[in-house]
């Protein structure tokens, strides 16, 4: 029996992924984005332009479905992801969980136990967010740098709970090549396989024996921020994709560029132009215009970029829902 999906727009065949790309974002409101009264006002007919313009791109490349693991506490907006998917025939997965403690909004998680944690998560993913009717496909976790804190422990540990309750995989946020392993270690300790989680940006050092490391443990290693150079260039990411990919963990690689089509309320200091003149090459359709274009010519095959697009999600959906529904 193949597995189901739940989209912003109703459940899915697993088998109806196609290209997939799993990490992108419709729309990120940093916590307390309202709070720089300079800022222009958020404009929702702004932004679902915006978005539907980025989306449209990624269609005209071949991309059929995006996994937009925005947690709940940076401005997620389910409807406005809906609206996006039906405008633009992209199918998108939307997430359950909450972000870094550091940059998140702690407090009201901070309060229940890793149980009352769980029992929200599932709640949105069975029943859907608030009364939306729109079900999460996911779960998202996150650790900071160097050390997994009480309050994520507690998160992440909700999270597995839940994950194991529904049968819907967990991605990750990381800092540094940090806590990947941390992560593996909480999730498999709640009765999870390691192969329902990836660890998100994985490429955020130049750190190939950690990437092989993660995937030798049976997890999925998100190389999923090409285009954002500040941390590491787009060469070193394509390096170490190529040497994991040699070392025979090819089915383990995730590729995606974080991408945000949408910031309500801007940024901090760093204006869409700065960002812009930064971070050039930030875009949902990199991949396909540069990075793959180039591992081709590292020697990597079509063969290899179908596996990590299209294969690769679908096992990972696929595995994880047949954990529990068998
Ligand atoms: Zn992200």
């Amino acid at each position: 029996m193949s597995a189901t999906i739940n989209t912003v727009l109703g459940p899915m065949n697993a088998n109806d992924l196609g290209s997939t790309l799993v990490h992108e974002h419709v729309l990120i409101g940093m916590p307390g984005w309202f709070m720089d009264a300079r800022q222009p006002a958020y404009n929702r007919k702004e932004a679902v332009e915006r978005a539907v313009d980025a989306f449209q791109e990624l269609h005209a490349h071949g991309v059929r479905s995006v996994i937009d693991p925005c947690p709940m506490d940076l401005g997620r907006d389910v409807e406005v992801m809906a609206e996006v998917s039906q405008k633009t025939g992209i199918n998108l997965i939307c997430a359950t969980g909450a972000y870094v403690e550091e940059m998140g909004i702690p407090w009201t998680l901070a309060q229940l136990n890793e149980e009352q944690i769980a029992e929200g998560f599932i709640k949105e993913i069975e029943r859907g967010v608030q009364d939306t009717g729109i079900k999460c496909g996911i779960i998202k976790i996150a650790t900071g740098r160097g050390k997994v804190s009480d309050y994520e422990r507690k998160v992440l540990t909700g999270a597995s709970i839940a994950a194991k309750a529904t049968g819907v995989p967990v991605i990750s946020h990381t800092e540094g090549c940090s806590c990947g392993h941390d992560q593996i270690d909480i999730v498999c300790g709640q009765g999870l396989k390691s192969s329902s989680l990836i660890v998100g940006h994985s490429c955020g050092a130049d750190d190939a024996p950690y990437q092989k490391s993660l995937a030798e443990r049976g997890s999925y290693v998100g190389f999923d921020r090409f285009g954002l150079i500040v941390e590491v260039p787009d060469e070193v990411r394509m390096k170490n994709l190529k040497a994991l990919s040699d070392s025979g963990h090819r089915e383990k690689i995730l590729v995606s560029h974080d991408y945000v089509a949408c910031f309500a309320g801007g940024m901090g200091n760093t204006t869409p132009d700065e960002l812009k003149k930064i971070l050039p090459n930030w875009a949902m359709t990199h991949l396909f215009e540069n990075i793959f274009p180039e591992l081709k010519r590292m020697g990597m095959s079509q063969d290899d970029i179908d596996t990590i697009m299209v294969d690769n999600p679908r096992r990972y959906f696929e595995d994880a829902w047949a954990a529990v529904h068998g």
